[in-house]
């Protein structure tokens, strides 16, 4: 079994200044239904390739509608924790401010499951992590299988290591082109378009051969569209980073062939526990993706999202 994550977010999140200091309210204003439109999506995506993952929720999003992660829930999927307003962890403690607003949020769902924003994670911070009672998180980029860290289980991301040699983690296990020179992390969605999903599946392939589970992540907005504010508000994001370039491709379909390919499913599984048995599926909303104000045809849209497509 292998693991593919969801990082739930809205572009108002993307750390664009704009956004950063509205309300919550307003920045739920600025997203406009967007983030709803992603999940129903989403939603559909995966029921059509019967598969049940992790999502990975900004709090926030839990502030703006009470009721719309209780949905993705019930169709099997589980509820993780991303931070409250995705706030990067790169100064140990940071991580306490956001627990403290997430809290309702990490009780409602009894998560157990966190993985930190460009996954930054200091390894002063896991302690607060255990405390609030997160069980396991996804928060270094490693070859290493999981492992404790005060109380809290770290399953990394999956990387490759160039010469086949397991690298130990140095904290914080970020991104960078130093990080590029020892080890490819192909579990992070950057790499999805740029090495093609046939390549990915060899990697994850050469994962189980040495006995692992390869552990990777996307985002809602990789896979569907975004509004063209969006779009141009991220480019500051590539300006500061040009490491992000590679995320203004869509990967939908990359990630759907890898679903195909290779089984996955929720992350909670590595905690070595039997995942919560998925809820008997609920009755679809009629007219099906009538209810999206994007004009698209509806039945176009289905198609779009059925996991039946041939992947070459
Ligand atoms: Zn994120």
């Amino acid at each position: 079994m292998h693991y593919y994550a969801i990082d739930l977010e809205s572009f108002v999140f993307s750390g664009a200044w704009k956004y950063a200091r509205l309300t919550g309210e307003e920045r739920k204003r600025a997203d406009n239904g967007t983030l709803v439109r992603h999940v129903e999506q989403l939603l559909e995506l995966l029921r059509s390739c019967g598969v049940k993952l992790t999502f990975f929720a900004v709090g926030e999003i839990h502030d703006w509608y009470p009721d719309l992660l209780a949905a993705v829930r019930a169709e099997g999927h589980e509820i993780g924790w991303h931070t409250h307003r995705h706030t990067y962890l790169y100064r140990p403690g940071n991580i306490g401010g956001e627990l403290a607003l997430s809290r309702d949020f990490i009780g409602a769902f009894g998560i157990r499951g966190f993985q930190a924003p460009a996954i930054v994670m200091n390894r002063a911070d896991y302690p607060a992590l255990a405390a609030a009672g997160i069980r396991y998180s996804a928060s270094v980029y490693s070859a290493l299988p999981p492992y404790e860290v005060d109380g809290v289980r770290e399953v990394p991301v999956s990387t490759h290591p160039y010469g086949g040699r397991e690298i130990p983690v140095r904290y914080p296990a970020r991104m960078g082109f130093g990080m590029l020179a020892r080890e490819l992390p192909f579990g992070s969605s950057l790499f999805l378009k740029v090495l093609g999903w046939k390549w990915v599946s060899r990697l994850i392939r050469d994962a189980e051969k040495r006995g692992r589970s390869a552990n990777l992540f996307v985002h809602n907005w990789q896979l569907f569209d975004e509004p063209r504010t969006a779009r141009m508000d991220r480019l500051w994001e590539n300006f500061r980073n040009p490491l992000t370039i590679p995320y203004r491709f869509n990967v939908r379909e990359e990630f759907t062939c890898l679903l195909k390919e290779h089984e996955f499913g929720r992350l909670d599984g590595a905690l070595g526990e039997a995942p919560a048995p998925p809820a008997p599926e609920r009755a679809r909303p009629s007219g099906g993706g009538d209810a999206r104000q994007d004009g698209r045809d509806g039945r176009a849209a289905n198609r779009e999202a059925t996991c039946v497509r041939a992947c070459i």
